[in-house]
């Protein structure tokens, strides 16, 4: 391509790119404008917008699965494991419960909307809503809580599992000794009988290969 025609086509590429353009500014200059009157009026978000979280508690298992998935560690979760005497009961989806959630803390403002926690959770519950609208002046207040555990709660969930592994250690120690003791009490076995001196060994000579019927023998 000589220097001439390079020379005509770059305007006319310039030229008909503005064409474009303007046809698209054009098309947009007779049509009534809408100005939505945000905070008045707002626009509804669509189905599977990903905004604030939100975690239902009472579903909650102590998994740690949502947290695990989370990319940048916003999720907190603290679990103590509930005694055999406890019944926590079920989850919505029917999973038994036996963790206590003492802490749940999800700090939205390092939170980076990707709803990677979403999809592990067994229980479905947690979920990203469509609420975008919580912007704080103090960042503490965008760390939400979600544990509805009291102090006095957790004090008791922790001392009540203390006191049940102490006793469980207990009763382990005390089987082991007594295992101990009646090892300790019963006599000791009898020596094995002497072999007779030239016995013949209990197995036969074993037969070469060839002999073996069945076998391919050497030529
Ligand atoms: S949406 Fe993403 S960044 Fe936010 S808590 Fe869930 S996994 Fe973490
Ligand atoms: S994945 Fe679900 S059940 Fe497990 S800890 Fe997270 S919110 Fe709770």
């Amino acid at each position: 391509m000589t220097a001439v025609r390079i020379y005509f086509n770059n305007i006319w590429l310039a030229l008909s790119s503005i064409a474009i353009g303007m046809r698209i500014t054009m098309s947009h200059l007779f049509v009534k404008s809408v100005t939505t009157q945000y905070p008045d009026v707002k626009l509804k978000m669509p189905e599977r917008a990903r905004n604030r979280l939100y975690v239902n508690i009472d579903d909650c298992i102590g998994c740690d699965q949502c947290s695990m998935a989370c990319p940048v560690d916003c999720i907190t979760i603290e679990t103590i494991k509930s005694t055999p005497d406890q019944d926590l009961g079920t989850t919505s989806t029917g999973q038994k419960k036996r963790l206590h959630v003492p802490v749940f803390d999800i700090d939205i403002a390092k939170c980076c909307y990707c709803g990677l926690c979403v999809p592990p959770c067994p229980t479905e519950c947690i979920v990203m809503t469509d609420v975008y609208e919580f912007s704080e002046f103090d960042r503490k207040n965008l760390i939400y809580n979600f544990s509805v555990m009291m102090p006095q709660d957790i004090e008791q969930a922790r001392a009540k599992l203390k006191k049940a592994e102490e006793e469980a250690a207990a009763k382990k120690a005390a089987a082991a000794a007594a295992a101990a003791a009646a090892k300790a009490a019963a006599p000791p076995a009898a020596p094995p009988a002497d072999k007779p001196a030239g016995a013949p060994p209990s197995q036969q000579p074993s037969t070469p290969a060839s002999d073996t019927p069945g076998q391919p023998g050497k030529s």
